[in-house]
């Protein structure tokens, strides 16, 4: 086994703090990769705090790394020592399963093995006796099919953001099919939310984003949004109402759906990629108007690979603030306040 410095939670209620993981040897099929940044989601401090309550501690929260191959296992043909790569939110999966073998792992029915809180496994089952950890450390090690490749261009600390917020943003525009001239609306402006507005743009949608933060609007025109609207004020429900094809939520604490619902044309979809507490909903605004209400989950590695490539192609990247490792505990609460602008990324190096 691997000796490996990492930043751990003990439980719900404590900080991160320095902590000594085990990572496995390099199995034949195995890549051993150290970890150069690591990016920070909302859905860190969601389970970190367990409060989706299915936290398995001690947590060592990270997922959205990218690092350098350190090792390759006898029959990896794929990867070498030195390849800039990446790891998103999972790290294998049953691969026997229908959605498996669609290539949507994500929804793996034997349970996908998640990058951390989450357990490594035993064949097709998950092995709960094998938690799994995540980037807040030195380095992993996963499996030859579940590393992506970082193309050359995109600068490293701003690709890591991509392995979580850049998939779950990227995946639901192409599969409910946004394109060029689209209206689209991504409702709040953080990690998740300024990655969709960058990859709706590339798409070539009309933009607008919808935030409860009135000063982000000149940020979100840079970010290339064509349109902001503050949603503090009482009639833009009303004043906005019926104009977008499709609207992104990523808002991760509770608001009203249903006001939201209102904004979708005749036949729009609404779809949901943040994780509030349960929110109520009407039916109302979707029978009036045959919307549809939808929600999405990260993306398979084809899609994943698929969107680095585009974000290649488009010269995206996150923006980020890059962060030391003892600083995790201050990310989280500015994270809470909605002071983040707009993805904080931990040099690794400020662990070893
Ligand atoms: P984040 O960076 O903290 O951004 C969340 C945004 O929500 C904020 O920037 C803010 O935007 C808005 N917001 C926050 N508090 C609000 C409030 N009280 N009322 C209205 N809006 C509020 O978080 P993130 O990393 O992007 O994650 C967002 C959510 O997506 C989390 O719940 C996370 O767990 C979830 N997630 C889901 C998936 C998936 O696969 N479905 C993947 C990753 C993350 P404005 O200031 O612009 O309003
Ligand atoms: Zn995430």
């Amino acid at each position: 086994m691997l000796s490996t410095p990492a930043y751990a939670a003990q439980n719900a209620k404590s900080k991160l703090a320095p902590f000594s993981i085990q990572r496995r040897e390099p199995g034949p099929h195995d890549v051993l990769i150290d970890i150069a940044y690591c990016g920070v989601c909302h859905s860190d401090i969601h389970q970190a705090r367990d409060e989706w309550g299915n936290s398995i501690f001690p947590m060592v929260p990270g997922h959205e790394i990218v690092g350098k191959v350190s090792k390759v296992g006898s029959a990896v043909k794929n990867w070498k020592v030195g390849d800039t790569v990446g790891v998103g939110c999972f790290v294998d999966s049953c691969r026997e399963c229908e959605a498996c073998n669609a290539g949507e792992e994500q929804f793996c029915s034997n349970g996908m093995s998640v990058t951390y809180n989450g357990y490594e496994r035993a064949g097709v089952k998950l092995d709960k006796s094998k938690p799994t950890y995540g980037g807040y450390s030195t380095r992993i090690t996963v499996n030859e099919d579940y590393v992506l490749r970082i193309p050359d261009g995109i600068p490293l600390d701003r690709a890591a953001p991509l392995l979580c917020a850049g998939i779950t943003t990227y995946s639901p525009l192409r599969h409910f099919g946004v394109k060029k001239g689209d209206k689209v609306a991504i409702v709040g402006l953080g990690g998740l939310g300024h990655m969709g507005v960058k990859l709706a743009h590339a798409m070539g949608a009309h933009v607008t984003v919808l935030s409860h933060s009135p000063g982000k609007k000149d940020d979100a025109l840079k970010l290339g949004a064509d349109d902001f609207i503050a949603t503090k004020d009482a009639d833009v429900f009303t004043k906005n109402a019926a104009t977008f094809d499709f609207i992104l939520d990523t808002v991760s604490a509770q608001h009203d759906y249903n006001a939201y619902l209102g904004l979708l044309k005749r036949g729009g979809t609404m779809c949901l990629v943040g994780l509030p507490d349960p929110t109520p909903l009407s039916a109302g605004p979707l029978i009036m108007g045959r919307r549809r209400l939808a929600g999405s989950l990260i993306g398979g590695i084809k899609e994943t690979q698929e969107m680095l490539d585009f974000c290649a192609e488009h010269d995206v990247a996150s923006d980020i603030e890059l962060i030391k490792i003892d600083q995790i505990n201050d990310a989280y609460e500015r994270m809470v306040k909605n002071d983040v602008r707009y993805r904080f990324v931990i040099d690794i190096a400020s662990l070893s």
